[in-house]
């Protein structure tokens, strides 16, 4: 499973880092991010950065994106992408 933002639609209210914060952080520009392996994927951000979510987060994740405000948290399995708005 992997994850992206679209920071585009990020309102920056962090509910994300509050779910899972291995997976999600705020930056300087008060923008979401996702991490993987401890690494924050900003360089470019939005759809270029799929973090790779390890199983023991994955239900935290997806709990973050049902709760994301800005509807900005997008999922993907090797079967495409997971709707979960
Ligand atoms: S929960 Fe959604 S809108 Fe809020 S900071 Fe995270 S990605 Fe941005």
């Amino acid at each position: 499973m992997r994850v992206w933002i679209d920071q585009d639609l990020c309102t920056g209210d962090g509910l994300c880092e509050d779910h899972c914060p291995e997976v999600f952080t705020l930056l300087e520009d008060g923008i979401a991010y996702v991490k993987e392996s401890g690494f924050v994927l900003n360089d470019p951000g939005q759809w270029d950065s799929l973090a790779r979510v390890p199983v023991v987060h994955q239900g935290r994740v997806i709990n973050a994106a049902e709760d994301c405000p800005g509807e900005c948290i997008f999922i993907e399995t090797d079967d495409g992408p997971v709707g979960v708005h």
